[in-house]
């Protein structure tokens, strides 16, 4: 199965990134700036990208295209195909000459649903950065830190370059804070790079200054929306990365693995995709009950976001050796969904059906048309649910009585959460089951978006 997270970066230093990585580069001369602009922008057009490259200020729209056709002679039918495109940086950043982060971050968003509406695998760009100013300095920072949030889980690279003999030693820091990677290309070698590894020790920084300043706060009660509302991203984006990688290492991209290695490694996968699925349902817990949720709609293809799903599902689905049997009705339209979130739906309810299932079990998951609906439904052969029960478990931290004494560990958060987010999409969500026979849990989304109902959760809160 491809691995629709991994992208070629087409740069000899990080050979593949996840989707969502936002990495920097300083360079000294304009041929170490090509030397990376070229091999890039050629691994997006090959790999099916839409590319958009922002231009030096210095250098003409011509010049960049003569300069890129020498590692790209067929570049005139990417061109055709409308597959990149040129900006200056005033084209790109500014609006009747002034420049405003939140502008430029939505239109990275509509550029984003064009590509893929138009078939593209996901946006790949490059920004030259040497028009900014001092003046300009701070809110591009902010720009920088906001997209690097925002773009963590779209598909959506972006490598931003900065001319070294345009700042300083405080700029660079504060560049290499707003980015998940930072290489220095300087007389045609690589001299540093910032990597993974100091990815993890910000983490570990995090969780210490957590445990250590905070506890002051978590008497107060207070820590979990701090920890929640403002460092999700701060974990979510390490997971992100933790993630990416194990499945690289898993894929043996960074060279041969052997069996045990292998083995430890899918354990290391499994756990982190329960983490980064436990920190989502934590984090929509603590926004629907701030009442602070928002839903960032996009455009998708059900095909997608199964298939997307799935790759997350296998490993765990694996470790029971459960067999998962998808099956999707012809012509499906795409739906306009906050895509993680409704992931989320899917991951909680699959998760649910692999727990509850013995091992070498099956799983059925079918995806179909109903009426103005989009009809899913997960059925297992495992536990199943007493009838009383059937409503009950759409309840926050409820756990059915028969698996209390099977030491089947859960928080009782993930159906609750399923059920607003679905509601919030104007859908429903149900279950039917028999005790030892299996479970079918289904939900529906409408094929024309809504707008956002009204979510109802706190009301089931104990
Ligand atoms: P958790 O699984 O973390 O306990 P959920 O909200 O996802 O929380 O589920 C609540 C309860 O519903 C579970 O504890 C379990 O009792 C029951 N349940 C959910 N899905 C299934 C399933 N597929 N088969 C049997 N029981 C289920």
């Amino acid at each position: 199965m491809i691995n629709i997270n991994s992208r070629e970066l087409g740069l000899d230093v990080i050979n593949e990134v996840p989707w969502g990585t936002h990495l920097c580069f300083f360079y000294d001369f304009i041929n170490d700036y090509f030397d990376v602009i070229k091999p890039y922008i050629k691994a997006g057009l090959e790999n099916n990208e839409f590319c958009v490259w922002i231009i030096p200020k210095k250098l003409e729209t011509e010049k960049a295209l003569e300069i890129l056709q020498t590692a790209i002679p067929n570049l005139d039918c990417y061109q055709q195909k409308r597959q990149i495109e040129i900006l200056s940086y005033s084209e790109c950043y500014l609006n009747k000459g002034r420049f405003n982060g939140d502008a430029v971050i939505t239109n990275w968003g509509n550029k984003l649903d064009k590509a893929l509406s138009a078939g593209f695998d996901g946006l790949r760009v490059e920004g030259d950065t040497s028009w900014i100013g001092t003046n300009r300095w701070r809110p591009f920072m902010d720009y920088e830190s906001k997209i690097d949030n925002e773009m963590s889980n779209k598909n959506i690279l972006v490598i931003c370059s900065y001319p070294l003999n345009k700042i300083g030693a405080r700029e660079i820091i504060d560049i290499i804070e707003s980015h998940k990677f930072a290489l220095i290309r300087r007389n045609e070698k690589w001299i540093y790079a910032k990597s993974f590894v100091d990815i993890v020790d910000k983490l570990l920084e995090i969780q210490s200054h957590i445990k250590g300043e905070n506890i002051e706060l978590i008497k107060q009660g207070e820590l979990k929306n701090i920890f929640f509302g403002q460092s999700s991203h701060e974990i979510k984006t390490p997971l992100a990365s933790i993630k990416g990688y194990t499945q690289m290492l898993i894929k043996e991209k960074f060279g041969t693995i052997n069996e045990q290695q292998k083995e430890v490694l899918e354990i290391l996968k499994r756990n982190t995709d329960h983490l980064d699925n436990l920190v989502n349902n934590y984090l929509s817990l603590v926004q629907l009950q701030a009442g602070t949720i928002k839903f960032i709609v996009e455009k998708i293809p059900i095909t997608s976001l199964i298939k997307n799903t799935m790759d997350t599902m296998h490993p765990l689905a694996d470790s029971k050796k459960i067999r998962m049997n998808v099956q999707m009705a012809d012509g499906l339209p795409s739906l306009s969904i906050d895509v993680d979130r409704i992931k989320q739906v899917l991951i909680n309810i699959i998760g649910n059906a692999i727990k509850f299932s013995p091992e070498g079990a099956s799983i059925n998951i079918n995806v179909k048309k109903k009426n103005e609906y989009i009809l899913f439904e997960i059925q297992d052969f495992g536990l199943g649910i007493p009838k009383n029960e059937h409503e009950k478990i759409f309840d926050m931290f409820f756990q059915s009585e028969s698996i209390r004494n099977k030491n089947i560990k859960g928080t009782g958060l993930g159906l609750p959460i399923s059920k607003a987010i679905v509601e919030a999409h104007g859908g429903r969500i149900w279950v039917d089951s028999k005790i030892n026979k299996g479970s079918k849990f289904s939900f529906t989304l409408p094929i024309k978006p809504v707008k956002t109902h009204k979510i109802n959760l706190i009301k089931s809160l104990p």
